[in-house]
């Protein structure tokens, strides 16, 4: 159970950050869990918590203390995105993606961009949203084609559509990756700051998924679209390379998502399995059962480790590109795996939607496309093999 685990959740942190994950705590117990099978059924982005997820601190906490964050680390954060995601993926991916594109632009915006934006942001106003897929570019993002061309005044015209947009139904505030000058491929890249009240700017209708509906998830288009010079956050040259290491890091936090997901439901069916009773006995008395959840625990105490590795490598900062990409991959495969043994372990009450296990199943597949998919770690591993001997991996 979370409340019992804050122990270790707090081990190797600093005490504001422990705090934090306190708070965070709380915030499930009281926000999360009892509405997470409501949004789902819904259908709908709860845009109303993040005001609440900001008072407790957890809307911005990443932000360096001098931008109005809590300046916490990668290890801390980590764990604050697997506190939370024990309840819900969505909510959790949607407040990871906020809080990434407040803090991109506390720390690669000018002072004038911080102020315009970042106090609505950390009060959970308007909320952010990071735009680089589109529909004819998913894997490939050097592939983008949504364009930006100078208009008078040194400002800028933004044409095209993204896809799979978190919190684009939601969005006040997007940072958008356009292409400046197709010829120059993946040089031509840049991030524009596009305000989500832009004329031109369309959004959804939301998607219909296998499941994590609380990420506000929709295509977002761009038409005709005037952006002021002033919303350049990255310049063409560097919109690329900063689109990567930042998908870089998300994956460490794909992972610790996974984990909290896999706790939930190790611990449901590790309760559930203690007081069922079946043929005379509790169904856990059963060894089948019991070596089949210690596989999910071993699983789950391997993803940890990988998760904790690449967030300290991270807070050392180093690129730590291979070791979030092997955090991600096993991760994600020991979540569709763990939660699905959790699940059979609940006989057919894991079906249910008042239980963890279908929401979390769902977003345990969704988790092997964000933010790369399990081959694209591959490639990005493989790469990391080649190197030294001079290749280049297919
Ligand atoms: C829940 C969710 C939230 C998301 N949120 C965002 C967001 O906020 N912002 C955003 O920009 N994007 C977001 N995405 C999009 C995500 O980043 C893409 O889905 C991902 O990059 C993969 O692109 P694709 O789905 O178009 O797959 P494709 O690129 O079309 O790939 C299809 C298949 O081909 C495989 N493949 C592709 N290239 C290779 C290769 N060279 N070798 C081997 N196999 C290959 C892929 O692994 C995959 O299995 C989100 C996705 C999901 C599911």
């Amino acid at each position: 159970m979370l409340e019992n685990d804050i122990d270790r959740l707090g081990d190797g942190l600093l005490d504001h950050e422990v705090a934090l994950l306190g708070r965070a705590a709380d915030f499930v117990r009281r926000e999360i869990r009892p509405q997470a099978a409501r949004w789902e059924a819904d259908r709908r982005p709860p845009k109303e918590l993040f005001s609440a997820a900001a008072d407790a601190g957890l809307a911005g906490a990443i932000l360096p203390v001098e931008a109005g964050g809590a300046g916490i680390g990668m290890l801390a954060a980590s764990r604050l995105a697997e506190t939370l995601a024990r309840a819900d993926f969505g909510f959790t991916f949607a407040l990871k993606v906020h809080a990434n594109a407040a803090n991109a632009i506390a720390r690669r915006g000018r002072p004038d961009q911080q102020d315009r934006f970042l106090p609505d942001m950390l009060a959970g106003h308007r909320i952010g949203a990071f735009c680089l897929t589109e529909p004819e570019a998913g894997s490939d993002a050097t592939a983008i084609a949504c364009r930006a061309s100078a208009a008078p005044g040194g400002d800028w015209r933004v044409d095209g559509a993204k896809a799979w947009v978190t919190n684009g139904i939601v969005a006040g505030v997007m940072g958008v990756y356009v292409q400046t000058d197709a010829a120059a491929g993946w040089r031509g890249i840049a991030n524009l700051i596009v305000e989500g009240d832009t004329a031109g700017v369309r959004r959804g209708p939301a998607y219909d998924m296998l499941g994590g509906h609380a990420a506000g998830l929709c295509d977002v288009t761009f038409q005709d679209c005037l952006v002021p010079a002033d919303n350049m956050l990255i310049v063409p040259g560097e919109g690329f390379k900063a689109a990567m290491a930042g998908i870089n890091m998300a994956r460490m936090f794909v992972a610790a998502i996974c984990s909290g997901m896999i706790a939930e439901c190790l611990d449901r069916a590790v309760e559930y399995g203690a007081g069922r009773m079946a043929f005379g006995q509790p169904i856990l008395a059963n060894q089948g059962l019991q070596w089949e959840l210690a596989e999910v625990a071993t699983d789950l105490e391997a993803t940890r480790r990988l998760t904790e590795h690449a967030a300290r490598a991270l807070d050392a900062g180093r690129p730590a590109i291979a070791e979030c990409a092997h955090a991600k991959k096993f991760a994600t495969r020991a979540a569709l795996r763990g939660i699905s043994t959790c699940m059979q372990a609940m006989g057919a009450r894991g079906l249910k939607a008042d239980e963890p296990f279908a929401r979390h199943f769902a977003a345990a597949k969704m988790c092997a496309f964000l933010d790369g998919t399990t081959e694209i770690q591959n490639i990005v591993i493989a790469r990391s093999l080649l190197r030294p001997h001079g290749l280049e991996a297919s």
